[in-house]
């Protein structure tokens, strides 16, 4: 067992200063943490620093160094398909998409599908849940397939074929360390739940909501013990260590609704949080923190706040929070607005919330609806924070919308398809109106005809010639097909239409008012739209 770090004398307190911690003698690094502690800048480092172009490897070492930031990338994962990402305040904002199994639903391959799609629409971790199916098999396939880190709770696999009372630590450990030779690469452990805190339960509307925090609770009651995760700490942190796995320190508590955010139970866990970050950081392990859950609006930045203080700035890695609870099935949506300020406040990672949470297993679609909720919860909130370049996309849409440049507008967009679908169900040319509002009513066209506005006029914006939308993709008529605004047949046409069709093929564009007077955009308006003007 390898000796551990200690803090120099006169920074007895200094956990969050790098040069405090001096190494034991003899000492080999493992960790990142540790890499980082020695001024080591190690590969992994140096990738982070190309993905987040605002950060040199050397402020991405001292980062790391000083526990703000960690990157979770198990030894054994690196040498499968892993790219290397970091999560902490001076990155940018990550995102979280969890999937597994479950005893009644979905399997491996499903998994692994699901996983390729949160890759696809920005999950930048992902977190196995599997409580059901083959478990160790669908672990090691997402792991596999996977270039985002991977996260797991090990007490559900710890658990299956035996009761929780037969919990004992050497399952403990085997379970950990066989997951970590696996190649997970970060583990959420609930050791922060303690005896002492489960009174402060008794008056909740809703009692422990995590799972794992749940079982620990019920196994604290029939041993009359204190969380063997709590006290075999150190031990844990040693199998951590040794592959370099980060910690996510669970919380147990979280509440589980409105009306138990911010109460004694969750503080007091988030406090013993704070201490077993200054435990794991004295092994050389990397610690981020979770965090609630459900949490009114108005009391997000004081527990963004306190977690900071007590956790000596961890990264903080929060469910949602959800700011209200009244709305099952649109809980993606309530979710994201408490994760945008849990961002702007000081969050690091948002784990997502698809429109099934509290109602059953994602599918394929709500993964990618929790996806995106929260790709907008945290660009807005780095949007807000000002990390340098992360709004230059936005200009340069808004610069294409303002040209009213159809095509760059959806190439710039996060959900081209879709973006694509919704402009053509309505109007299958790219002129200069849509069907919001009409020509006669199009602010952005009347615009672009004053000369003095500046906008649009930048010439790598301009078309050479009009374009014709092309038929739309296989993807494009599912997304109208989900609406059902349009028929069979006028997706039909969508989908098989030629130039001719559209009248592009004379040469020279008739649909753009670029190049055709404003007579004959009216008529587009006329034959294309059924109705008048949408919209003032
Ligand atoms: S018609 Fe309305 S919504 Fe469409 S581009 Fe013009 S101003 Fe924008």
């Amino acid at each position: 067992m390898p000796a551990d770090w200690s803090l120099r004398p006169g920074f007895e307190s200094a956990y969050e200063v790098p040069e405090a911690w001096q190494p034991p003698a003899g000492f080999q690094p493992c960790t990142q943490l540790e890499y980082a502690r020695l001024g080591m800048i190690t590969p992994q480092m140096q990738r982070v620093a190309e993905r987040e172009p605002h950060l040199t490897a050397e402020q991405v070492r001292d980062e790391v160094a000083a526990g703000r930031m960690v990157i979770p990338a198990n030894r054994q994962h690196l040498q499968y398909r892993l790219d290397p990402m970091c999560i902490g305040r001076a990155s940018t904002t990550k995102i979280n998409a969890n999937m597994g199994a479950s005893p009644i639903s979905s399997g491996t391959d499903e998994e692994v599908e699901k996983l390729k799609w949160a890759e696809r629409w920005g999950a930048d971790t992902v977190m196995d849940l599997s409580t059901g199916g083959d478990l160790d098999a669908c672990r090691d396939a997402i792991i596999r397939n996977s270039t985002v880190p991977i996260g797991t709770v090990p007490i559900y696999s710890m658990i299956i074929g035996r009761r929780i009372e037969q919990l004992n630590i050497q399952i403990v450990l085997e379970c950990l360390e066989h997951q970590a030779q696996q190649g997970v690469d970060y583990f959420t452990i609930h050791a922060g739940v303690l005896q002492e805190h489960l009174p402060l339960v008794k008056d909740r509307l809703i009692g422990i909501v995590s799972r794992g925090g749940s079982l620990l609770a019920k196994w604290m009651i029939q041993h009359n013990s204190q969380n063997l995760m709590y006290t075999h700490w150190e031990d844990i942190c040693d199998v951590l260590r040794r592959h370099d796995v980060t910690f996510s320190i669970g919380d147990g508590l979280r509440p589980g609704g409105l009306a138990d955010a911010t109460d004694a139970a969750q503080l007091a866990e988030l406090s013993t949080l704070g201490e077993l970050t200054e435990r794991a950081w004295r092994k050389g392990v990397q610690v981020m923190i979770e965090g609630p859950g459900h949490v009114p609006l108005d009391q997000i930045e004081f527990n963004m706040k306190l977690q900071r203080r007590l956790c000596h700035g961890a990264p903080f890695y929060v469910l949602g929070p959800l700011v209200t609870d009244m709305f099952p099935g649109y809980d993606h949506i309530t979710s994201c607005i408490g994760a945008t300020s849990a961002a702007w406040h000081g969050a690091s990672m948002l784990c997502y919330v698809t429109p099934k949470e509290h109602l059953g297993l994602p599918k394929k679609d709500d993964v990618k609806q929790g996806c995106i909720a929260y790709k907008i919860a945290a660009h807005a909130a780095d949007v807000a924070l000002g990390i340098p370049g992360s709004r230059d996309r936005d200009d340069e849409l808004t610069r294409a919308r303002a040209a009213l440049n159809w095509e760059r507008h959806f190439e710039l967009s996060f959900d081209p398809d879709t973006a694509r679908a919704y402009h053509d169900e309505d109007l299958d040319v790219d002129t200069d109106f849509c069907a919001m509002c009409g020509h006669d009513w199009c602010s952005v066209r009347i615009s672009k005809e004053i000369q003095l506005f500046a906008s649009g006029k930048a010439e790598h914006l301009q078309w050479e010639k009009a374009k014709v939308s092309a038929a739309l993709t296989s993807e494009q008529q599912e997304i109208l097909e989900k609406r059902g605004v349009l028929s069979p047949d006028e997706i039909h046409r969508l989908a098989s239409k030629t130039r001719r069709t559209v009248g592009a093929d004379t040469g020279k564009a008739s649909c753009h008012s670029d190049y055709v007077d404003d007579e004959d955009a009216r008529q587009i308006q006329l034959v294309q739209l059924s109705g008048p003007a949408t919209q003032p």
